[in-house]
């Protein structure tokens, strides 16, 4: 089977989230069950710039964006996967925008990605039986084989399945963006792409792909209600029979406390000490003045966009409260300005209790995920949450709502038989959290249960090995379903 990975970011190349190691760990586990797997993505300035080693394939590529025809080169590297390079659009500091906004010609910039992957198929000579398209940047792939690209033989046999990672980003662009997708008015109805007057990117590859999935089972269902759907539960709905959830992995070369490079002591489930190490260093490095008696308080950390999304707002809600517990909070994020001076005064008001370091700092979260008690994720909705897979693998207990892949991956603690991995709530109110983490702060004085929620935590497996299994299986049902088509 010849799989194309269609994504616009993948590690270890460019990462801005979660998006990112999905689609990168999944190709390497393609590989390593001897399929034939590439990724396709934007030659960004990032990739460019580090040393990645791309080799120039010496193809061209013209891509119709509107009336105009752009020009890319192909690159490969060492792994074969392909980059597409167009720097009017692709050669800049960011992915998709800066913190003042999304970059303006986006519409055009994953037109351009989108057509760009068809078209280099067809001069590569590669023909995938699956093209696996990854959120809206790579919506429109699917839409542009059912029409553009419908009576190209070259593609008759290809399938194609949309992974959604996160709903709430749908790639809407005004009505006067369609031509720039060479794409006919007679698709801008409700039943098409338009979506409340817009144009929506995700919306086209919804209602064209042969089948869609999620990042886990709850939140394959959450996004068919009014709530989750952004919008776009009716779509859905009428989906239904299509729309599959397939749990995350994690990467366990890369997240292993055993052979962590980042961190200051390795450990595992059969000696912990090094993780009291871990912590004491965290400490140290960020908090001034701290002292040794700081190991027997409950350290929690917090790793992630800040964003609406990620509850930060009920965190800062709840910080006040929270500090008047003999606790330390340490923070890693990047996102709303908004939310980042907030927390960056919150931090001044409480300086002995909490920490918080603004950027995207892959050695820090490292450090963190091994150093710290708790790993707090008070998400308004989850699609998958990689956080919490990560904390578990490091035997930092994950304090989570009860959302969406939190539900899925996190076993919330019963008291009564000691089972279970962390511990969940349900409102999305300061009470609720609370009334979580104080259950958390009641077994963290008690040494026995403390280990044991860790231990079940520890001895879980969220390697990728089983879900590209399931990956696999759908991409064949997403062939038949082609070929019964025809
Ligand atoms: P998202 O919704 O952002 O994709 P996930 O939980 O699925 O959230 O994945 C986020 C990934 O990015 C995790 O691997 C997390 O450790 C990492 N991450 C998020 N923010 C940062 C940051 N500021 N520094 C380092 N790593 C980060």
């Amino acid at each position: 089977m010849k799989i194309l990975i269609a994504t616009p970011e993948a590690i270890p190349y460019v990462k801005t989230g979660g998006l990112a190691d999905v689609t990168g760990v999944l190709c390497r586990e393609y590989r390593k069950m001897g399929k034939d797997a590439h990724l396709i993505l934007p030659l960004y300035k990032p990739i460019k710039e580090a040393n990645f080693n791309l080799k120039d394939l010496g193809v061209r590529i013209s891509v119709p964006v509107g009336s105009r025809k752009i020009k890319g080169k192909i690159f490969t590297d060492k792994d074969l996967n392909f980059f597409i390079e167009c720097d009017e659009f692709f050669n800049r500091d960011e992915l998709y925008g800066t913190s003042e906004g999304d970059y303006i010609d986006n519409a055009a910039r994953f037109v351009f990605f989108s057509r760009g992957i068809l078209e280099t198929c067809k001069l590569l000579q590669f023909k995938p039986d699956i093209i696996h398209c990854n959120d809206w940047q790579t919506g429109l792939v699917p839409i542009y084989l059912k029409t553009l690209y419908i009576n190209d033989p070259f593609f008759k046999d290809t399938a194609t399945l949309l992974t959604i990672h996160n709903i709430g980003y749908q790639g809407l662009f005004p009505s006067s963006e369609l031509p720039v997708t060479n794409l006919g008015w007679d698709l801008f109805t409700p039943e098409g792409i338009e979506f409340y007057g817009k144009l929506n990117f995700l919306k086209a590859g919804l209602i064209s792909a042969e089948l869609l999935n999620t990042v886990s089972h709850t939140y394959s269902r959450e996004i068919l209600t009014k709530e989750y759907g952004f919008g776009l539960e009716g779509v859905l709905k009428k989906r239904i029979d299509d729309l599959y959830g397939i749990i995350n992995g994690i990467d366990y070369q890369e997240w292993n406390p055993l052979e962590d490079r980042f961190i200051p002591a390795n450990y595992n489930q059969n000696d912990l000490s090094g993780k009291n190490k871990c912590k004491l260093n965290l400490i140290k490095s960020l908090f001034e003045n701290s002292k040794k008696e700081s190991l027997r308080l409950p350290l929690i950390g917090v790793i992630g966009r800040l964003s609406e999304q990620k509850g930060i707002d009920l965190l800062l809600n709840s910080i006040g409260e929270l500090m008047r517990f003999r606790v330390k909070l340490i923070i890693l994020g990047k996102g709303d300005e908004i939310f980042q001076r907030s927390l960056i005064e919150m931090s001044k008001k409480y300086k002995e209790q909490m920490s918080i370091t603004i950027g995207f700092n892959e050695q820090l979260a490292h450090k963190i995920y091994a150093g710290v008690d708790f790993f707090l994720m008070p998400s308004k909705y989850e699609p998958c949450g990689l956080g919490q897979l990560i904390a578990l693998r490091y035997g930092s207990i994950p304090i989570a709502r009860k959302t969406g892949g939190l539900i899925d991956t996190i076993e919330d603690y019963d008291p009564l038989s000691q089972n279970g991995t962390g511990f969940l709530f349900d409102d999305y109110t300061p009470s609720s959290m609370l009334c979580a983490l104080k259950r958390a702060f009641c077994i963290f004085t008690d040494r026995g249960k403390m280990e044991k929620v860790i231990m079940n935590g520890m001895g879980k497996d969220f390697s990728w090995k089983r879900s590209a299994e399931k990956y696999i299986e759908l991409y064949e049902r997403a062939l038949e379903k082609k070929k019964s088509a025809h």
